[in-house]
């Protein structure tokens, strides 16, 4: 059976420098490739900003920004928030146990409650 175009999902290529180095050097390139066993794509980062990717997580569609590539394994929105979310949950109740007075900080708790929806 025909493989169906597929989003790609993308993870970190590490690419040898010519000179047989393994450590990246500023400026260098950098690349990701689909994780998806019979597909080839690769993709200098720069480029892939703004592109549509799978999420490996949760199989989600996502728009991948930058930050999402400075991962090994770029995810969606709501897979990321849900881990910055635990953190973020962690770190309130240390604070509140420690009767320190707590900054307002970032309040995006509002997509934790979809996190298990997709997940397999
Ligand atoms: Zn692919
Ligand atoms: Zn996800």
């Amino acid at each position: 059976m025909p493989r169906k175009e597929h989003l790609h999902t993308y993870e970190l290529y590490k690419k040898r420098s010519e000179k047989g180095k393994c450590h990246y050097q500023a400026g260098s390139k950098i690349y990701f490739r689909c994780t998806d066993p019979d597909c080839t794509a690769i993709y200098d980062k720069e480029f892939l900003v703004g592109k549509r990717a799978r999420c490996p997580l949760c199989g989600e569609a996502f728009i991948l920004t930058k930050a999402d590539l400075k991962l090994l394994k770029p995810r969606c929105l709501g897979c990321s928030d849900t881990k910055k979310g635990r953190a973020y949950r962690a770190a309130q109740a240390l604070l509140q146990q420690q009767m320190e007075p707590t900054e307002p900080g970032e309040s995006k708790d509002e997509d934790e409650i979809e996190e298990d929806i997709f997940l397999r």
